[in-house]
């Protein structure tokens, strides 16, 4: 039995990258992307930008006018580079600029022609460096078109819409996470995405296991019948070492997705665990530890993650400036509140974040300051303690809190807007069908 979910969307609007690996792997994607249209596009390496010139014939054109001189016209593409505008492409290719001039007093054509981003394609019509038209895709979905008849420049913006579909896909692993996507047919993205929805209940380097399983549901892009690309995971589940984690995707009135149990609790914790991206623990939260410095036995009340000087210091979680300034052996030293008794503190900063000031709300994951040795320090790191109503916890094992669940006022939204994908998850993978 399968079902098969097909929506005609508008227009996919991925996600807004946040900070962490999504950043990361976006980029990736984006830059393979980049440089799979360069290599595919031809180009001439020796003038940069990329043009090929094929000829064709002039579709006879109903006008009282006759074409000028002769029926032919030339075909220019271009892969726009950086810092290319029309302007100067109208002068690279030695085209009339009294046409640009009349192209750009369009209604609307100057916005859709002023800004070119380096990679994107344009297809330029000429007969003698006269213009005769123009194409530029804005979109996955739409395409501008300019052509030229009798009484001047006409413009077309061409409608090509994406098809969503829903795919599920199921795999086992038996080497990696990575292999057994490939096998399943899943493209590598949502294999990163499905990393790192669970991300915070399994590591994906250390916990994987012959025999993991899981089962995805997300959705595939189509145009002219033809796959495109892979859009959003819908939801997921993950089998590893026999425990079961389910996840499902849940965008909210103002349109953020973001990703949850079924049964609404966040899957995200409110803190990350390491607020720096270090290179080793140069020491470990002790009570009874002899003091590097001071060498007398002093309680050693956080982890020390040492880092290059300079290295960004992010907040450990959402919460307010409660100081920044100069305490001691600390040198500098940051201490943020998060509600609940809970406090973090950062010491031997190299700096702060500019304009960081007491009272200042703070976003899980913006940068604060940066690593350095101020105060009683050997050399570069963050001494980074996590407090619960003044009694020191160790930040390498302390149980972090999720992040808020879904709100009540949301969660009959949320119910009904996950359902019909949950369920997906407990169906024989295949391409499926869901009307709506
Ligand atoms: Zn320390």
């Amino acid at each position: 039995m399968s079902y098969v979910l097909s929506i005609v969307s508008k227009f996919l609007k991925s996600a807004i990258p946040g900070v962490s690996t999504r950043g990361a792997i976006l980029l990736q994607v984006g830059l393979f992307a980049i440089v799979a249209a360069l290599a595919w596009l031809p180009h001439d390496s020796d003038r940069g930008p990329v043009a090929t010139v094929s000829q064709a014939v002039l579709p006879v054109i109903e006008s009282p006018i006759p074409p000028p001189v002769s029926v032919g016209f030339s075909t220019i593409e271009v892969v726009v580079s950086r810092n290319d505008t029309m302007d100067r492409l109208f002068r690279r290719f030695e085209l009339n600029l009294a046409d640009l001039a009349s192209l750009r007093d369009l209604p609307g054509l100057r916005s859709q022609l002023d800004k070119l981003h380096p990679g994107e394609l344009l297809r330029i019509m000429h007969h003698g460096g006269e213009l005769v038209g123009l194409e530029r895709k804005l979109s996955d979905s739409e395409t501008l078109k300019v052509t030229r008849d009798a009484a001047g420049f006409v413009s077309d913006v061409l409608e090509n819409p994406l098809e969503v579909h829903t795919r599920t896909a199921s795999a086992t692993i038996d080497s990696s996470l990575f292999q057994a996507a490939a096998d399943a047919g899943l493209p590598e993205r949502v294999a990163f995405e499905l990393a790192e929805i669970f991300q915070y209940d399994i590591d994906f380097v250390l916990d994987i296991q012959q025999g993991d399983r899981f089962t995805v549901v997300y959705e595939e892009i189509f145009q002219d019948g033809e796959s495109l690309k892979s859009g959003n995971i819908l939801a997921a589940r993950f089998i590893n070492e026999g425990r079961e984690y389910r996840a499902v995707r849940y965008e909210n009135a103002q349109g953020r997705g973001e990703y949850f149990a079924p049964d609404g609790r966040s899957l995200r914790k409110a803190f990350i665990r390491a607020p720096v991206q270090f290179s080793r623990i140069s020491s470990r939260f002790n009570p009874s530890r002899r003091h590097p410095v001071l060498n007398r036995i002093r309680a050693h009340r956080g982890v020390d993650y040492a880092a290059p000087v300079g290295t960004p210091v992010r907040a450990a979680g959402n919460g307010r400036v409660k100081f920044v300034g100069k305490q001691g052996g600390f040198g500098n030293v940051i201490e943020l509140e998060h509600g609940s008794g809970v406090v973090t503190v950062y010491g031997h900063l190299s700096r702060f974040k500019s304009g960081l000031r007491r009272g200042q709300r703070v976003e899980l994951g913006s940068v604060i300051g940066y690593v350095g040795m101020t105060g009683l320090a050997t050399g570069p790191h963050l001494h980074y303690e996590y407090r619960v109503r003044g009694s020191h916890k160790n930040p390498q094992t302390v149980p972090l809190p999720n992040a808020e669940p879904i709100a009540e006022s949301e969660r009959d939204r949320f119910m009904a807007a996950t359902a019909d994908f949950v369920n997906l998850l407990d169906l024989p993978a295949g391409p499926a069908l869901v009307a709506r």
